[in-house]
């Protein structure tokens, strides 16, 4: 608004300033002149942008911990997770701790999704311990546009590797309500397909991308997807107990196309949904399923 007030003005002084000078034969106070009208109209409309600027990026530091993209603010919002931290370490094999390269790839997905324009908080940006409801619950008082938590597998086995993402359709009972009340929907309770439906996009473009075995998406009521109101995975990047995975794992080229197969599955799944963010949340008229899935969410944790 300060842009363009001065603007108009600069160009109202100006405009009137050169009739002027078309009228009648100029002189050289008049140019000048002119060269000092002008030169100052220049700093007073750059100072208006620098405040305007500044009360810009005032304004979105007042949103604790987001990550805002200025330009963006109706950018679809995404909670990155990086599975475990603090004295939960999660998987330790193959040289790795899960927690750390967790962490790793959770911080380049950041880097990937902003880069696309979207904007983007994490649950955790060092090696610090959050209970699995306090994760679920960023995205929930976000009401952000997706959850992804990220994990690294293990098997007793060193011959399984792959790519596995996980899901799930009954959410627990307080993340129902939630749905209901936001999407205005009347039934005792509701199954959420979004989650579903993201898994399959991520899972698929990462199996093209690294060329890891497909282990498929998974329905399990972990924490961090069963207590999520947004749609929510849990991807597990490659098994640290396969050797060979184990060292692509930890190489950067390999995180890269890690990182590009989420993007790219989130960024298909975000553009066919664009106008009908709750397609995919449906009606169910069985309670006693809502209050199963309750119990189960809440005392499963994540892998
Ligand atoms: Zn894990």
């Amino acid at each position: 608004m300060i842009i363009i007030v001065k603007a108009k003005r600069y160009f109202k002084i100006t405009n009137n300033f050169l009739k002027k000078r078309r009228s009648s034969p100029a002189t050289v106070k008049d140019t000048l002149f002119g060269e000092y009208l002008r030169g100052t109209l220049s700093y007073l409309a750059l100072g208006a942008v620098f405040l305007t600027l500044g009360w810009l990026s005032d304004r979105l530091e007042a949103v604790p911990g987001i990550q805002l993209n200025p330009w963006q603010m109706d950018a679809p919002l995404i909670v990155v997770d990086a599975g475990h931290g603090g004295h939960d370490g999660g998987a330790v094999a193959g040289g790795a701790l899960e927690k750390e390269l967790a962490l790793k790839l959770a911080l380049d997905l950041r880097g990937q999704l902003l880069a696309h324009g979207m904007r983007v908080k994490m649950t955790r940006e060092s090696d610090v311990f959050l209970p699995l409801e306090g994760r679920a619950a960023i995205a929930n008082d976000l009401q952000a546009d997706a959850f992804i938590s990220l994990h690294l597998n293990t098997s007793a086995n060193p011959d399984v590797s792959g790519i596995e993402t996980y899901f799930t359709e009954h959410k627990t009972l307080a993340a129902q309500r939630a749905l209901q009340a936001r999407w205005k929907l009347t039934s005792s309770a509701v199954k959420d397909l979004r989650g579903r439906w993201l898994a399959a996009s991520i899972q698929q473009q990462l199996c093209t991308l690294t060329q890891a075995v497909d282990r498929g998406i998974k329905e399990r009521n972990y924490a961090v997807v069963t207590r999520t109101q947004v749609p929510a995975v849990l991807v597990e990047c490659g098994f640290l107990t396969h050797p060979d995975e184990a060292a692509k794992l930890k190489q950067a080229d390999y995180q890269k196309q890690l990182i590009q197969g989420i993007s790219t599955g989130l960024r298909h799944f975000l553009q066919a949904r664009q106008n009908q963010p709750g397609k995919g949340i449906e009606a169910l008229s069985d309670p006693a399923l809502a209050a199963t899935q309750e119990e189960a969410g809440a005392e499963t944790t994540a892998p």
